[in-house]
């Protein structure tokens, strides 16, 4: 499912030719872009315009590298599934209430259209045209909101479900970012307890070192 809405995204953001690039830069490390590029069989600079019009909205996340041989920058890149998600989520946070915008005013408002012409108009503008048609002359007749109705309702139920799992997943992906930061501050505090310890160590030493030395001028007084 995960998978199918990182597509979902890349489609809106970039068009059908870019949906292979979601499966590539889901990953947990970050991809050469000359890697990329090979894989989807397109030029170095097409699929930079793909990635930098993703990143534009700040979904995916890149690291360079130097090639020490060329000299130049070479891109990694990655997408952030949660930023990912969140930006679906508030995409069909607006499609669902557009959509019961339009639910709301199919209620209560007639549409007259022109069959011939494909053409629809609200009451007010079919009044002003006195119910005939600008581009043929025909008369309108009634739009049935009814078949409309049906249709936009059908919509909103699918976009409530699929909403509803995008919300599912997001809270899966938080759980998995929770875990990884567990652990990794585990591992640092291991490592903090590892470098104290050690610290603690030379301390006592170069203590010893500088206690041995302190001896010996006293000795030589003596003499
Ligand atoms: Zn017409």
């Amino acid at each position: 499912m995960l998978n199918n809405f990182l597509k979902e995204i890349v489609v809106m953001l970039v068009g059908k030719q870019a949906e292979p690039i979601a499966d590539l830069l889901n990953s947990n490390k970050h991809v050469n872009e000359f890697l990329i590029a090979k894989k989807l069989n397109l030029t170095i600079n097409q699929t930079r315009n793909i990635l930098y019009k993703i990143a534009d909205h700040g979904l995916v996340s890149s690291i360079r590298k130097k090639d020490r041989r060329k000299g130049w920058y070479t891109y990694f890149w990655k997408l952030e599934v949660l930023k990912s998600l969140e930006f679906l989520q508030n995409m069909l946070i607006k499609k669902i209430e557009q959509i019961k915008n339009q639910i709301k005013s199919r209620e209560v408002k007639q549409f007259y259209i022109c069959e011939k012409c494909n053409l629809e108009f609200s009451e007010e503008n079919a009044l002003l045209h006195d119910f005939t048609c600008p581009e043929c002359g025909g008369v309108f007749s009634l739009k049935d909101n009814l078949g409309v109705l049906k249709e936009l309702r059908k919509n909103l139920v699918k976009t409530d479900r699929e909403m509803h799992i995008v919300s599912e997943e997001i809270n899966k992906e938080k759980e998995k970012n929770s875990k990884k930061t567990a652990r990794v501050v585990k591992k640092t505090k291991v490592k903090a307890k590892k470098t104290a310890r050690k610290r603690f160590n030379q301390k006592k030493h170069a203590k010893k070192i500088k206690h041995k030395k302190n001896k010996r001028p006293s000795k030589k007084k003596r003499l």
